[in-house]
């Protein structure tokens, strides 16, 4: 691919410039065994941040007393949407949705990266104190909460990594700082400044909150800073769904492998929730699971960077996108070059959605399944439509009519839990 100085000549990027709703599934991957390989990470990455959460349960279940029924874990129901489906005009196959708008803590997909390392921080200053306790309950107690007191989180978000990171350094009782684009919405920062979180606001875009975070924490040794572009610890986070997702299917009895594939639509900022998901999934299912970005016409960040091969070092706004979204939690104009690179030949293919189009399938998700999500989540929706659209992708992987009959498409709606009434109320005017 040539650089983005062509771009006009290049007809995906010349859709893309005009914020035409497109599609591409990346020719260049192959098998998932490649992928996972040419990802250079591994499964005792995952096996670890697994761990690490159960050894927490029990203080989760104690610190957010929604997870106590499910003894700490904090995951979300997978369920069908029959009229959904039939909505979306999906006849072969079955569409389910992974309701991380209401996972716990913080009612979003941020939940699983964001919790997991601010867990992981306070579990090493506890070590380094001399003061790990046998029982995590005793994270509650007042001697562990006055070494977390000396200590502070800081994190740059568009919003909902914010809230996680926050909500969840506020329970253990470490500090937090949280800068946010003065684009964020306004109940996540009032949410926050009300748990004691000191949210810093920025006129510039997401990068350069992100960047002032990161000075002023580098001068700090009492300081964890959780970087969004390369953290390995959130993608842990994230990654653990693919197995969790893996016994939810098993559970309801949904067979996954060549003949029955699963196809998973996530919603893409940055990259690294659906990157970290991805990774999971692949570990569990191989080449029985396709994965699949979803952006919004402004910030197809992932997109770009993968297609053109630059990653992190090309912006949407090369392009001419200003990155301006209904999904504030997709608005990202760079994308990690952490999940760009490792992870590309497992991710089969992008797509871009309109705000007009997020805004009424909001609409038609609450009408038909009475589920109100956030305009970021329901980009996933759209996904059964492009995979059918693309014949030489279908072709490329052995995707034949058979196994579309077989297939089940996981919508994964990433976040709305934690919207407030009268936000919601305004999604559905
Ligand atoms: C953050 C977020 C995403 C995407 O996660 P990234 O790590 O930024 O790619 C998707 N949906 C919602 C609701 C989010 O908040």
């Amino acid at each position: 691919m040539a650089g983005c100085s062509g771009f006009r000549e290049d007809p995906l990027l010349a859709r893309l410039a005009a914020g035409e709703p497109s599609a591409w599934f990346n020719p260049a991957v192959t098998t998932t065994a490649a992928g996972l390989s040419a990802s250079g990470l591994s499964r005792t990455m995952v096996d670890d941040a697994a761990a690490r959460l159960d050894r927490f349960a029990p203080w989760i279940a104690q610190a957010f007393p929604e997870t106590s029924a499910a003894r700490g874990a904090i995951e979300s129901p997978l369920e069908a949407a029959p009229e959904m489906q039939r909505e979306l005009g999906l006849a072969a196959g079955t569409l389910l949705l992974k309701r991380d708008d209401i996972l716990p803590v913080s009612g979003s997909i941020k939940a699983r990266g964001g919790v997991h390392e601010v867990l992981e921080y306070a579990e090493s200053l506890a070590v380094e104190a001399g003061l790990l306790p046998a029982d995590y309950r005793a994270f509650g107690s007042a001697p562990l909460r006055r070494l977390m007191a000396q200590h502070r989180v800081v994190v740059g978000s568009t919003g909902n990594l914010g809230l996680s990171i926050g909500i969840t350094a506020a329970a253990l009782g470490l500090q937090a700082t949280v800068h946010m684009s003065t684009h964020a919405q306004a109940w996540k920062k009032e949410l926050l400044r009300g748990l004691g979180v000191d949210v810093v606001e920025h006129s510039t875009d997401y990068t350069a909150a992100v960047d002032a975070g990161r000075k002023a924490a580098q001068a700090d040794p009492t300081t964890h800073f959780v970087d969004d572009e390369h953290s390995v610890s959130l993608f842990a986070g994230y990654a653990v769904a693919g197995r969790r997702v893996a016994r939810q299917l098993r559970d309801q009895g949904i067979t996954v492998d060549t003949d029955y594939p699963l196809f998973v639509y996530l919603p893409c900022g940055i990259g690294g929730a659906p990157g970290g998901v991805t990774y999971g999934l692949a570990l569990e299912f191989g080449g029985a699971v396709h994965c699949i970005f979803a952006e919004p016409v402004a910030a197809p960040a992932m997109m770009l960077g993968v297609y053109t091969g630059l990653h992190d070092q090309i912006s949407v706004s090369e392009l001419g996108l200003d990155t301006h979204t209904v999904a504030d939690g997709l608005a990202v104009g760079q994308p990690s070059g952490f999940v760009g690179r490792r992870m590309q030949g497992l991710i089969d293919g992008y797509y871009t959605v309109t705000d007009q189009h997020l805004k009424d399938q909001v609409k038609t998700l609450y009408a038909t399944e009475g589920i109100l999500a956030e305009p970021s989540a329901v980009a996933s929706l759209d996904g059964p439509h492009w995979i059918s659209t693309d014949t030489a992708y279908l072709d490329r992987k052995n995707l034949t009519g058979r196994q579309l009959k077989n297939a089940t498409h996981v919508v994964w709606l990433t976040g709305g839990g934690m919207i407030p009434a009268e936000v919601q109320r305004s999604y559905l005017v």
